[in-house]
């Protein structure tokens, strides 16, 4: 990239699986001047030079903010008000803030309170990943062609929600802004149920007594083998997000739980026409995921490694 990057300094904060494919991003098209980053674990300092993640790894979150005109906190979402604590006095006037945690209004307001006025304060959420965590499981991809969604407060400054969203657009995202407390409920149904209910049927073929692990293993392509690579994210991060979303998800779980009552009861009644009905409905739910070209997996889930198309402007 010949012109200007779009950003003097950009500092990350967390160098897992988000923080790693960002800093790939950010590096292969040239979006900042010069890239820092930094990670509460040494160890994953230490890696994170030797793979040369950033031009710099900082030791602690406060000098790797310094002189930033873009930070983004790429921690699990239960730490990201005590991030926001160890940054806010160090931020450059100006400077915008975003992070990329899977739930939006309680990191809101755990990061807004501790944050300077004369900063820019956009909360993001690349609906992007994989089951993988750590700075070996990062790819630049990652973002290409998902959504991005930006929930920015009311009032925020018009210029830098835009460049927010050229930064997300240039790392081949599509963008989308929505209120946070929407976002939450629309990710309770479409990404945190479904990882909740992996967590629980795996977790319930472990403890059957009459079908053997080893019965378990091999027919898992029946279905389960999906769930058990779901069942494998992170745990921390999908402990944060259960206890920041609570509200939501139990919004969602009270009606999943009716829907799945229906099926139990047409099952019992062989009512073969209701099953029939519902699973036409959601087939041609897939179907319409295809058609938008959100087919490798839902929210969240892993998808495979796709060639960056879109370049920087
Ligand atoms: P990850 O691979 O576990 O990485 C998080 C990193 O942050 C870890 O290296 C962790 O270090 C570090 N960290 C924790 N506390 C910190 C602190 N106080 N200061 C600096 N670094 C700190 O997690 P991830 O999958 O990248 O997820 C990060 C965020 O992205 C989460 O909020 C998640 O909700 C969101 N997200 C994840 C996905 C996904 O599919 N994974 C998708 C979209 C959004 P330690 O290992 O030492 O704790």
């Amino acid at each position: 990239m010949t012109a200007q990057p779009p950003f003097k300094r950009i500092a990350l904060i967390g160098l897992g699986l988000i923080g790693s494919s960002l800093a790939r991003g950010i590096r292969q098209l040239g979006l900042a001047g010069e890239l820092v980053a930094t990670d509460a674990s040494a160890e994953v300092r230490a890696r994170a030079a030797e793979i040369k993640l950033a031009d710099r790894i900082a030791d602690d979150n406060a000098s790797a903010v310094k002189d930033a005109d873009l930070v983004i906190a790429c921690v699990p979402v239960g730490i990201s008000g005590a991030v926001a604590q160890s940054i806010g006095p160090h931020l450059t006037p100006g400077a915008i803030v975003s992070d990329v945690g899977s739930v939006k209004a309680s990191v809101l307001r755990a990061m807004a309170e501790h944050l300077p006025a004369n900063v820019h304060f956009i909360p993001a959420h690349p609906v992007a990943g994989t089951e993988n965590s750590g700075p070996d499981s990062g790819f630049a991809e990652l973002f290409s062609n998902r959504w991005c969604i930006l929930t920015p407060p009311e009032g925020a400054d018009t210029a830098a929600v835009e460049k927010l969203e050229q930064f997300w657009s240039a790392l081949g995202a599509n963008v989308e802004i929505m209120d946070a407390g929407h976002h939450d409920l629309v990710l309770a149904v479409t990404s945190h149920l479904p990882h909740l209910i992996a967590y629980t049927i795996v977790g319930t073929a472990d403890e059957l007594e009459d079908v053997t692990r080893s019965e378990v293993l091999k027919f898992s392509a029946g279905g389960f083998r999906d769930f058990t690579r779901i069942a494998a994210s992170d745990p921390t991060m999908w402990r944060d997000v259960f206890l920041a979303n609570k509200d939501a998800v139990l919004e969602m779980l009270g009606t999943f739980q009716e829907d799945l009552s229906k099926l139990t009861r047409a099952i019992r009644r062989d009512d073969g026409e209701a099953l029939f009905e519902h699973f036409s409905r959601t087939r041609a739910i897939r179907r319409g995921i295809v058609n938008l070209g959100q087919d490798e997996a839902a929210a969240d889930f892993g998808r495979k490694h796709t060639a960056l198309t879109k370049k920087a402007e």
